[in-house]
């Protein structure tokens, strides 16, 4: 009985310990203020997309460019999606957010067709949340229809958790938004689980090796065997792959011997402000 009482004492004393943890407690508050913040941000449109161009391995032409979004917060200067983007997928605040994504580089990409800048499609990151949301292709066509740009201008970036989900949905998803000329690239690939069954299946039309995996490139045995293997086994299913954060020569070197058709990352570029980007592309 003694036992059982201090037992009792203890597990309370433990419980009122957790809920006064100073740490979580400003961690859950720091999430509230970020929440009713996002929401201000939005309207006061302080979200900006910066694009990370894309090359062709073979003569670095320019191919496409990733749409990648930051926060110009007030206070606290640019913040990376990294700090925002777990909070508004926890709050449904995706959901606007992405819409404003999509958006703002659908308008971008009309721009630049209209200056002759360039056509190559503009990848937008997508979350689990927007995807699976009721009418998302639906959404996604009205934004095309109503800045009159065509599906071609356009590559979704899904996460291969996504497309684990529902084999049945994802495929009705998909094949809507390949038949309004949408591109579809698996981003991250390699760090998920992801069956090979559904990468047959699924019309996808690129992978996106892993920055992980190419930042070890090419002295790291293992992560050379996994990157030659995601080649060969994207080819061989008829699709094309673009490898993520490369940063030197030597990892360039290694791609295109291996027949990585195209490139990303802070050695053609880093992401960069519209703007700097049309400079980019008038330069190159
Ligand atoms: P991601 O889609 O894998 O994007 C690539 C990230 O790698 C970007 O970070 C990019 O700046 C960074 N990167 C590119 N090249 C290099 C390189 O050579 N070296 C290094 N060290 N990093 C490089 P960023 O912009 O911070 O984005 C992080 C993640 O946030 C993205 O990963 C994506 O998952 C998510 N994200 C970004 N924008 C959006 C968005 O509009 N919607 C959603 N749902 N997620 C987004
Ligand atoms: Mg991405
Ligand atoms: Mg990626
Ligand atoms: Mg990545």
């Amino acid at each position: 009985h003694a036992d059982s009482a201090m037992y009792l004492a203890k597990s309370r004393g433990r419980a009122n310990y957790q809920f006064f943890d100073p740490a979580m407690v400003q961690t859950a508050y720091d999430a509230l203020v970020m929440e009713s913040q996002l929401v201000q941000a939005l309207e006061r449109d302080e979200f900006v997309l910066h694009f990370q161009p894309q090359v062709r391995t073979r003569d670095q032409a320019l191919v496409g460019a990733e749409a990648l979004i930051r926060w110009n917060h007030p206070q606290q200067g640019l913040l990376y999606p990294d700090r925002f983007i777990p909070v508004a997928e926890q709050q449904r605040l995706m959901l606007p957010l992405g819409q404003w994504v999509l958006r703002e580089a659908v308008r971008c990409a009309r721009g630049w067709r209209a200056a002759g800048l360039t056509g190559a499609p503009i990848g937008v990151n997508l979350s689990t949340v927007q995807f699976q949301s009721a009418g998302f292709v639906e959404a996604v066509e009205r934004v095309l229809q109503e800045e009159g740009v065509p599906g071609e201008a356009l590559e979704l970036e899904l996460s291969e958790r996504m497309l684990m989900d529902d084999l049945p949905d994802v495929m009705h998803k998909l094949t809507r938004l390949k038949a309004l000329g949408i591109r579809i690239a698996v981003d991250d690939f390699g760090t998920g689980y992801f069956s090979l069954r559904h990468l047959k299946e699924l019309p996808i039309d690129k992978v996106k090796i892993d920055r992980s995996f190419v930042q070890d490139l090419p002295h790291a045995q293992d992560a050379a065997a996994i990157v030659r293997a995601i080649i060969q086994m994207a080819h061989s299913l008829g699709q094309s792959v673009i490898a993520e954060g490369v940063e030197t020569t030597r990892q360039l070197d290694f791609l295109a011997t291996q027949g990585c058709e195209e490139l990303q990352g802070d050695l053609i570029s880093a992401p960069l402000p519209a703007v700097e980007f049309e400079n980019w592309m008038r330069r190159s």
